[in-house]
């Protein structure tokens, strides 16, 4: 038996009044477009009642207040491009689009902040930013599809986290819209802040459980001048992963190190039509992007970079150009070449239980029939693990699936991991939450969900079930 209440058209006749006529959509089309997001697997696919399109945080807080009197359960979606299932309506009820709050209102570059509305494209967050000499440095691989507020809700990470940190490391502020309907602003942009609870960051990374995120105060870095980008490439996977410490302990801080296993240098290869990329038939990628604010520093550590790879046991050391980077950013997109189904996960380790952890997975997939690749935020000790469904039914992919994913969770816990690095857990994930996670946090996480959230309408049954 639901908890929730069905969609009459005495709500829909209120959405319509709130929101406008034009902005509600009850059309099978406009319903059978968002009964997914990244998601390829059908049978997670669920069909909202009614879709919405608000303008304001305003319209929102009004939407919020309606759901609550009527019991209506909401799920927030930003760009759609996130992979544990966060953004689909599983429970039905209503869907709301953030595409309309789509404005940058402020860039102020004597305070080194900008402030946008959550709908933003996060490519043009960083655009805006670059034309005016500064760096947002949140850059997930999808930063084309993905909007800023989602990048908020999932606390993304991306290709410049091994400098810069997480998106909760680039915020000042947040603007939300909270389950009950009231609009609140958390956060200040200021250097530091003793005052009270940080409420800001206990709504990053809560996908969308705790509140809408309606607007962001975002932190800007200058933009160093200097610039190049270096493929490291080996034929073996734990001498790869070994140069991270090495970089670390040199003091190069480099703004990217990004991994692929040489199953993704050969898709991405193949989906991008680039024949010639090197060492294809064996090579493993590590790619490094350093910047620096002058020319002298930059050489420096592009010598003491080369150094350390070639130590490690890199085949070759090169200079990247634009097309290495497209095939870091598409590890994803053209795994579909391989399988229509996949499943990608993201665990993390501490950096120093990463070439060992690597090994282990390496190790248990030969004992199950679907192949492995793996692409990595390896600065970060983030792994990507996807697996492909390719022919097999559906119920040896899920049974298969399932005792791996046991495997390899029981392992990551084991060696002081967790179960995401950056995409969330979303519906996806939410039981191994409950398996994993120690009692008393999980304890904690449910009774924060329950004050802000008493009747459970605003993303029901992600992270974790009450
Ligand atoms: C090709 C590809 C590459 C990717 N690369 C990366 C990567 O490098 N790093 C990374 O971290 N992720 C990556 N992702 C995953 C995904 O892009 C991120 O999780 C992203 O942050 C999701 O943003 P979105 O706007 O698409 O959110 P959606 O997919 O729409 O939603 C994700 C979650 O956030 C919630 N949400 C969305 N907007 C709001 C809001 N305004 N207020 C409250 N809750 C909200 C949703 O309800 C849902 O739970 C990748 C995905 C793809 C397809």
């Amino acid at each position: 038996m639901s908890n929730y209440n069905p969609v009459t058209p005495a709500f829909i006749d209120k959405l319509r009044a709130i929101v406008g006529a034009e902005f509600v959509f009850t059309d099978v089309e406009t319903l059978d477009k968002y009964k997914t997001d990244e998601e390829t697997d059908e049978r997670c696919f669920h069909l909202p009642d009614v879709v919405i399109a608000p303008a304001s945080a305003e319209k929102i807080a009004a939407v919020m207040k309606l759901c609550n009197e009527y019991v209506i359960p909401v799920t927030v979606r930003g760009g759609g491009s996130g992979i544990v299932d966060g953004a689909i309506a599983d429970k039905g009820g209503l869907i709301i689009l953030m595409e309309r709050l789509n404005k940058i209102i402020e860039l102020n570059k004597e305070g080194m902040y900008l402030i946008a509305q959550a709908g933003v494209r996060t490519i043009d967050i960083q655009k805006m930013a670059n034309e005016a000499g500064f760096l947002y440095a949140g850059d997930p691989c999808s930063a084309e599809s993905c909007q800023i507020g989602g990048n908020l809700a999932t606390n993304a990470g991306g290709n410049k986290a091994v400098r810069y940190g997480v998106t909760r490391n680039q915020v000042y502020a947040v603007q939300i819209v909270t389950p009950e309907g009231e609009i609140v602003n958390l956060g200040a942009p200021l250097k530091k802040c003793s005052t009270g609870y940080c409420m800001e960051q206990l709504v990053i990374g809560s996908e969308g459980t705790l509140g809408i995120i309606t607007q962001v105060t975002l932190k800007l870095q200058p933009l160093p001048p200097y610039r190049l980008d270096m493929l490291a490439i080996f034929t073996d996977a734990v001498q790869a992963m070994s140069v991270v410490p090495k970089v670390a302990k040199a003091g190069i801080t480099p703004t990217s190190i990004e991994y692929m296993d040489n199953p993704n240098v050969r898709t991405t290869s193949q989906f991008l039509e680039f024949p010639g990329a090197p060492h294809i038939e064996d090579g493993i990628y590590v790619i490094f992007t350093i910047e620096t604010f002058t020319e002298d520093e930059l050489d420096m550590k592009m010598e003491q970079l080369n150094d350390i790879c070639e130590e490690c046991g890199a085949i070759e050391v090169l200079e990247a150009d634009d097309r290495i980077w497209a095939m870091r950013r598409n590890c994803l997109e053209s795994v579909r070449l391989v399988s229509l189904v996949c499943t990608t996960d993201d665990v993390v380790v501490p950096v120093d239980q990463m070439s060992d952890t690597v090994k282990h997975i390496i190790a248990t997939v030969q004992k199950y029939p679907f192949p492995l690749r793996i692409n990595a935020h390896i600065g970060d000790g983030n792994l990507h693990i996807v697996l492909c469904k390719m022919d097999l039914t559906d119920e040896e992919w899920e049974e298969n699936l399932a005792r791996f994913t046991q495997e390899i969770y029981t392992y990551v816990y084991a060696h002081g991991g967790r179960l995401s690095g950056e995409h969330g857990i979303g519906a996806k994930k939410s039981g191994f939450m409950e398996e994993f996670t120690p009692r008393g946090e999980l304890a904690l996480m449910k009774k924060i969900k329950r004050a802000w959230d008493p009747k459970n309408i605003l993303n029901p049954g992600k992270v974790f079930n009450l």
